[in-house]
């Protein structure tokens, strides 16, 4: 922990947090949200325009979150909101097919080479722990082969020295989790092929598939290394197992096409959530046809959702998606670009040892003067130094993930007005982080 003092307030903000700790467990509805890493008050947002939000406080941040990745054409874009509208206005749910759903798999289909085939659920926990199921049914294996640092959502067997809000509370393998359902996982370390090959050797004939995060942002952004992806494929496919991408995070936020369009690299089964539900809680998997026609009505492994393939959350993922071509990703990769570069110039204006990560316009600082590989890299920075930037940082207007294993995320909407009150924020928080010592918790 670090030496902070939280000399702004938000009194409603903390009345609403009181109110929501009687009632829920920690008082969020997700773990990272309750800024345990960082101390203080979570935020209470009650509205989104463009790259800002304001606090039941009345206070305006810029928000270098967007909803943890979604809402990459800033909030309330009114192509989007007027889609739900429209959608909204002719029912929120059927449990029938709809047309939307349709145009939805089409887009996707169409973006993304290797996924013939898609099917929509609602979260990106429910994408990957059906992408492994379906790995396991269609090859007849068990084990499933994932990175320490990489984050596939609360699927039990994947929970397993994951990232984000695990790393993030720094909390053991969980609770609630038997060893059956974890005992088929096997965890190895990130960007170590040599890893992966010993634990195909190790258990040969048993694995299902390999998980990975296509370049992963739940540990902080730690890019693939050269020849890692192509590595895995390749391993997969000498030893029978299926290559899932996970790409709930990177996909249709790095390109058009996702990390896929980044590096080419062609997976047997991709997940996909955040961005393509425009905010909404829609989420996808997919990839070869002969894989895909194991599901359930076409096949036997069964996968369903009352609210799968909502008409209103397709209707906003798919005006989100139609709006995101490739000016829009020019546009985002230029702002998270400008804005890497002003962080990293804040800090070492203070001496302040960083080292700022990116995979396309995700990014994220590392408290630490060293490259990081992998997750014990990751673990290794100065994460007190990050609580001082961040609590600096939001006294003066910016939103900032309350974590220092996460990516940060721009929009299209983040213009010169937001990036010059980032920049005007910068060296204060870069003087806290430099000032920041280091105290027992
Ligand atoms: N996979 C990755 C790479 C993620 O980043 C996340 C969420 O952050 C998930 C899966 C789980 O998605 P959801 O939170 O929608 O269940």
């Amino acid at each position: 922990m670090a030496r902070v003092s939280f000399s702004y307030n938000a009194p409603v903000s903390q009345t609403l947090f009181d109110r929501a700790a009687a009632v829920t467990p920690g008082g969020v509805n997700s773990p990272v949200r309750a800024f345990r890493a960082v101390g203080g008050t979570p935020r209470f947002m009650v509205s989104g325009t463009g790259p800002y939000l304001t606090d039941a406080d009345g206070r305006e941040y810029v928000d270098l979150v967007c909803s943890w990745g979604p809402m990459i054409l800033g909030h309330s874009h009114p192509e989007v909101i007027a889609a739900v509208q429209e959608a909204v206005a002719r029912g929120t749910s059927f449990g029938t097919p709809g047309e939307g759903e349709v145009a939805l798999a089409e887009e996707i289909v169409a973006r993304v080479e290797p996924v013939e085939q898609v099917r929509l659920v609602s979260s990106g926990t429910e994408a990957t722990m059906s992408a492994i199921r379906l790995a396991r049914g269609f090859t007849g294996r068990a084990k499933v082969i994932k990175f320490a640092g990489c984050y596939h959502g609360h699927v039990d067997a994947l929970l397993a020295s994951a990232g984000s809000g695990v790393a993030t509370l720094g909390l053991p393998d969980t609770p609630g989790v038997t060893g059956a359902q974890a005992g088929d996982t096997i965890v190895v370390p990130y960007n170590d092929l040599e890893a992966v090959r010993a634990a195909f050797a190790a258990h040969a004939g048993q694995v299902a598939c390999v998980i990975t995060e296509a370049s992963p942002g739940n540990m902080g952004v730690v890019p693939p290394a050269d020849g890692f992806n192509q590595g895995l494929a390749d391993l997969c496919r000498e030893n029978g197992a299926l290559y899932i991408s996970d790409e709930v995070m990177t996909g249709f936020r790095t390109s058009r096409a996702g990390w896929f369009g980044v590096d080419g690299v062609r997976p047997d089964l991709m997940t996909f959530g955040k961005v393509m539900g425009g905010g909404f809680p829609a989420a996808a998997f997919g990839g070869r046809a002969d894989v895909m026609a194991h599901l359930a009505p076409a096949g036997p492994v069964y996968q369903a959702g009352t609210l799968s393939g909502n008409p209103v959350a397709t209707a906003a993922g798919l005006a989100q998606l139609r709006l995101l071509d490739d000016a829009a990703y020019e546009k985002v990769n230029a702002v998270s670009a400008e804005l890497r570069g002003l962080v990293s110039a804040a800090l070492g204006k203070e001496g302040v040892a960083h080292t700022v990560q990116n995979a396309s316009n995700m990014f994220s600082v590392f408290f630490t003067g060293e490259p990081v590989r992998n997750y014990d890299d990751a673990k290794a920075q100065e994460s007190f130094r990050f609580t001082a930037f961040f609590h600096s940082m939001l006294s003066q207007g910016v939103y900032l993930p309350p974590s220092a294993f996460e990516s940060w995320f721009v929009s299209t909407a983040h213009d010169e007005r937001a990036v010059e009150r980032i920049a005007a924020a910068l060296p204060a928080a870069a003087r806290a982080a430099a000032e920041a010592t280091e105290v027992s918790a």
